[in-house]
């Protein structure tokens, strides 16, 4: 999928790399890593990505308030929730909000791959 601009939204960044690593030998451009959600925001302004990963737990604004944010946004924004193990819980509230791609850490590149490939394909 060339040319498809992808931000990464997590605390960690292990979860950059690992994102940059499964999706740029496939054409992607991984742009950006944001720390929290609030810096998240001002990037999803500054990229204009097509695709988010976006984490749970973060500092100042976690994944969903930053979902939510995003989503009142741009109402079509593209996010994968990338959730740790315990984090299952707020993936009803996730759902509720707009997201509808999950997967859990740590994943493979593979499996990385294949929700960022559905998501565009909607
Ligand atoms: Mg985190």
């Amino acid at each position: 999928m060339a040319g498809y601009k992808v931000l990464v939204i997590d605390d960690s960044p292990f979860i950059f790399k690992a994102v940059k690593r499964a999706l740029e030998p496939n054409g992607f451009e991984v742009v950006d890593n944001a720390p929290n959600g609030k810096i998240g925001v001002e990037m999803y302004d500054k990229y204009q990505p097509d695709v988010i990963t976006l984490d749970v737990t973060m500092p100042i604004m976690d994944g969903i308030e930053t979902a939510k944010a995003l989503i009142a946004r741009a109402p079509d924004v593209k996010i994968i929730m990338l959730s740790a193990m315990g984090d299952e819980s707020l993936h009803s509230q996730a759902r509720e909000i707009g997201v509808k791609q999950f997967i859990r850490k740590p994943f493979k590149p593979d499996e990385l791959l294949e929700k960022v490939n559905s998501l565009l394909g909607e």
